[in-house]
């Protein structure tokens, strides 16, 4: 036997008794003739005592840093305590040990502030990985895996298992292929998702269906993807979208329960998606805080129901306002103070190249009541107020207002008022805020070539299998796709077409999304061609999903959480990468095992291909 204990379990009660215990050295300590070790595995650390009865055999035998080390001792009570660690009122007194295993000097010390850079950190991930700080965050993921499995089993999911080397399904990104040597000259694609096959499953009528599985995209890795990552794909038939957002919210609710001990018990608050963006120029806004955009001016067709109040700016000459399509302004409570290196400061972030603004205007709610602006010379005081009272704010608040194109000005605005409460520490991360978003548009449209299909044309926003609000069929059905006049696409009438879709949104970032699918195979078609897709690509492509329609398809919907980013999330961090076992790098490399890479000769000639490298 090994061992008879771990590292993380003995207590006082334990005193006297003989125990072995096998783990990896962290420390060595030699006092005088006695010796420490600290000794860790999964479950903890444990001190062990070699007094100088051993001191012989550690001379001839002696110890490293993270050895393999069997130790047969009897616990003590000691006496300097360490209350940080819960085996930290007892050692091993050891009276037999044995190394099974000498281990090289590590390249990086294995503890939580440890000295080693990230790419080393990777490159020896199967040292990363005894970190304890590593370590916990794949006790999360564990964790949030298993809350899901139970609250999806006890719900009468069923977890299916679906192909990886299949034929592409449209996510949005490019496939990674896989050549077959068996049929030469062809290609399986890795799934982007298992979307496509969970449908047929529903087809098939496993009505309640759940895989926590991982998606494979060819994307340029921003800042925090991966290109291969893990979703709880989900999927259910006979539903409505009221349905699956109970179903899910309750299984967010019940990780938050079984994970980190919250009740959430608040409504999961809803918002569409045109209210969002209306609201915080972002359609997945970090509800935490309460700061709301004030939209002075903006392009009519993008809200159609919306009055502009464009009145407040007018008149006044200032052009930088008057020749902007849009105009919006953010209160940021508490800011009025700001002195003039701050203000400053803030206009040099819009302007920085990931922003894209001119500069930035700012009014002070001085608490006093009285107004200052960085455009007193065009704006009297009472029309300051005016836009202030606009905006919502309160004396004492600092008003930022930008200017320019719609979608950049939009996105700016976004990106502005997550900096300021970044800034204000109003992004809590113990705090935990979901939101539904509902009633995206159905179509994008694609003024440049995305994914090699051509410009000008509309592109799925989710994905072509998902349905139309019902109120919306009609207007697809009866009109062409064609947008004759590209500068004008946004008047077409698929532009406004809203589709049965849903994103989750935590604390700012998409954890989920999903939609009702189409299950008619007519519309499907029509859904096809409005993407520019002939019949004949429909078949080759899709052949397999229209066939089953025709074999009575239920209606069926679903949705799927990026689980790594979930997980990330719960457990504070920014990057998923802190949640995966054995991540990519920032180029899609995994430096451990050094790939991608090239393959033998030999291969090239089973799959009969011949490389030819532009
Ligand atoms: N397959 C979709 C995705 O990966 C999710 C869904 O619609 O269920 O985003």
């Amino acid at each position: 036997m090994y061992r008879t204990h771990t590292c993380g379990q003995l207590r006082l009660t334990d005193v006297n008794a003989t125990v072995t215990l096998a783990g990896w050295v962290q420390t060595v300590r030699k006092f005088g003739s006695i010796t420490f070790v600290d000794l860790r595995d999964r479950y903890g650390i444990t001190q062990l005592l070699f007094s100088e009865n051993l001191n012989a055999a550690l001379e001839a035998n002696p110890l490293g840093r993270e050895f393999v080390l069997q130790v047969t001792g009897t616990v003590n009570e000691r006496s300097s305590k360490n209350a940080n660690i819960p085996t930290g009122e007892i050692e091993i007194v050891v009276t037999e040990f044995k190394i099974l295993n000498k281990s090289a000097v590590p390249p990086f010390s294995i503890q939580d502030d440890t000295d080693g850079g990230d790419e080393l950190r990777m490159k020896y991930r199967y040292l990363d990985l005894r970190r304890n700080i590593v370590k916990k965050n794949l006790e999360l993921r564990y964790a949030v895996g298993r809350s899901t499995r139970n609250y999806l089993h006890e719900n009468n999911f069923m977890d299916i298992e679906t192909p990886f080397l299949i034929k592409s399904t449209p996510e949005g990104a490019r496939d990674f292929v896989v050549p077959s040597r068996m049929n030469a000259g062809q290609f399986y694609a890795l799934p982007q998702s298992p979307q496509t096959f969970k449908q047929l499953l529903m087809v098939s009528g496993y009505d309640r269906y759940y895989q926590i599985v991982k998606c494979f995209r060819d994307e340029d890795l921003r800042a925090d993807r991966q290109p291969e990552f893990t979703q709880i794909d989900c999927e259910m038939c006979f539903v409505e979208q009221e349905d699956i957002l109970q179903m899910f919210e309750g299984l967010v609710k019940r990780i938050f329960k079984d994970v980190k001990s919250i009740d959430y018990t608040d409504t999961v608050q809803r918002i569409t998606w045109e209210e969002a963006m209306w609201q915080y120029g972002n359609d997945k806004p970090d509800i935490r805080f309460d700061i709301k955009i004030c939209n002075i001016k903006f392009p009519q067709h993008t809200f159609p129901s919306k009055q502009s109040q464009s009145a407040l700016i007018d008149g006044a000459n200032f052009g930088v306002f008057d020749d902007a399509e849009t105009v919006v302004a953010i209160a940021i409570p508490n800011c009025s103070e700001y002195t003039r290196k701050q203000t400053d400061e803030l206009t040099e972030w819009v302007k920085r190249p990931q922003i894209g603004m001119k500069g930035l205007v700012f009014i002070k709610c001085n608490a006093d009541g009285t107004f200052k602006s960085s455009v007193d010379k065009f704006y009297s005081e009472e029309k300051l107020k005016a836009i202030a009272e606009a905006a919502n704010a309160k004396a004492g608040d600092l008003i930022l207002i930008l200017a320019g194109t719609e979608e950049r000005t939009r996105k700016a605005t976004s990106d502005l008022r997550m900096y300021m409460a970044d800034k204000l520490g109003l992004r809590k991360k113990d705090e935990f805020k979901l939101l539904w978003v509902l009633d995206f548009p159905l179509f994008e449209f694609a003024l440049e070539d995305q994914d090699g299909g051509g410009a000008g044309r509309w592109v799925a926003r989710h994905h072509p299998f998902t349905s139309p609000k019902p109120s919306d069929v009609e207007t697809m059905i009866n009109n062409s796709p064609k947008v004759e006049n590209l500068d004008k696409y946004l008047e077409h009438p698929y532009a406004n077409i809203k589709a049965n879709a849903y994103d989750m949104v935590l604390n700012g970032n998409e954890i989920g999304g999903g939609s009702i699918r189409i299950f008619q195979k007519e519309l499907q078609q029509k859904m096809f061609a409005a993407l520019g897709m002939n019949e004949e690509e429909q078949q080759h492509k899709f052949g397999f999903l229209l066939g089953a329609f025709e074999y009575g398809a239920p209606p069926h919907g679903g949705l799927a959480f990026g689980f790594d980013r979930l997980c990330a999330i719960l457990g504070g961090s920014e990057t998923i990468r802190d949640f995966i076992a054995f991540p990519k790098n920032n180029s899609g490399r995994d430096v451990m095992i050094d790939a991608p890479s090239t393959i033998d000769t030999k291969q090239f000639e089973e799959l009969q291909i011949k490389l030819d490298l532009k």
